[in-house]
């Protein structure tokens, strides 16, 4: 089958269905601003409605939950099933004890940086500046200055293919560095996370984070923020760097000047303008130096 034609679309309710869109690009969903149309596309107004979603999708049906797309290259001809994405709903953040809170996965990390340093919780400020949602933290394991969202997990809740709700441990999963493994087919529907009291914590640490961002990072243009993981011992941004690569181009895409382990979208780049911007990069840090990087951002869908 040609990679541009939508799959079937399957029998859903008349009210669902009428709040699926169809053919939704997901350039308008990604911080990268590419990527071509999903089959179907669903924001879901809680868990019962999103677990009814799931429920009515044929099992064969490929799912992508997403939450700000801010570590996520759809490719140009779009992803061929559905597109769940959380960052309209679950919204819930709460303390559910002196040191423990509760939120849902469509809640952005800064938005748990903030509110921790108001109950006087942390460390949480590393959140501050990773421009995603908490579901989108735990599936990558993102970190930033020393913190992981792991690090935090007490138990996570999450649903199954068949729209069933279970509560796991990190037990349950391989945790690395960007890398989490666990259960398959099952996305994440909110997290216990456990902090440290902090009493008189103020929001001082989340602007000095904040601004030394802003003094290495290409913060305001369209990145997915560091494309590849650093290879043990070493930062890819300075093998990238010291290859050559910094302000490499093709098409719409290329290598910052600020910060070469970030690809920008100058504005027209398309979703095979950057891949082949990242591969490039790969091949040629293979040629220098040796190593093959690995790409941080998750790429799906078809060319
Ligand atoms: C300017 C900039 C700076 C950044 N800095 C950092 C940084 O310092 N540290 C860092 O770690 N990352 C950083 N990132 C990358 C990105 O923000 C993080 O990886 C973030 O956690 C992604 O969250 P998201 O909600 O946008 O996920 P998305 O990009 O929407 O999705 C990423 C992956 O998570 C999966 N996913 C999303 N939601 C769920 C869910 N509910 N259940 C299961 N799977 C899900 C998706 O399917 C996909 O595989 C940066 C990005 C940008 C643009």
């Amino acid at each position: 089958m040609n990679g541009r034609h939508s799959a079937p679309v399957p029998p859903l309710t008349p009210e669902l269905s009428m709040r699926v869109q169809r053919g939704e690009l997901m350039s308008k969903h990604t911080s990268w601003h590419a990527g071509g149309p999903a089959d179907l596309f669903f924001m879901p107004r809680d868990v019962m409605d999103l677990a009814a979603f799931v429920r009515q999708l044929p099992p064969e049906t490929p799912l992508l939950w997403i939450g700000l797309g801010s570590n996520l290259l759809v490719r140009d001809g779009g992803f061929r099933g559905a597109v769940i994405s959380t960052q309209n709903a679950l919204q819930g953040l709460e303390r559910v004890s002196e040191t423990r809170i509760h939120a849902q996965a469509g809640v952005p990390c800064a938005r748990i940086a903030r509110q921790c340093v108001k109950w006087g919780l942390g460390p949480a400020e590393f959140l501050a500046g990773i421009p995603g949602t908490l579901g989108g933290a735990l599936a990558m394991n993102a970190g930033a200055w020393g913190g992981e969202t792991w690090m935090h997990v007490a138990e996570v809740e999450v649903l199954d293919r068949r729209g069933r709700r279970h509560t796991r441990t990190p037990d349950d999963y391989e945790i690395g560095y960007r890398s989490v493994k666990g259960p398959d087919e099952e996305w994440f529907l909110a997290a216990r996370l456990d902090f440290e009291l902090r009493p008189g914590a103020d929001e001082s640490a989340i602007k000095d984070l904040l601004e030394r961002r802003r003094q290495t990072q290409p913060i305001g243009e369209w990145s997915c923020g560091s494309v590849f993981t650093n290879p043990p011992g070493d930062h890819a941004a300075r093998l990238i760097e010291s290859a050559g690569l910094k302000g490499f181009r093709i098409g719409g895409a290329s290598v910052s000047q600020k910060h070469a382990n970030f690809i920008i979208n100058h504005g027209a780049a398309s979703a095979a303008d950057l891949e082949a911007v990242i591969r490039h990069v790969q091949r040629t840090v293979v040629d220098v130096h040796g190593i093959e990087l690995t790409t941080e951002v998750r790429i799906v869908g078809v060319p």
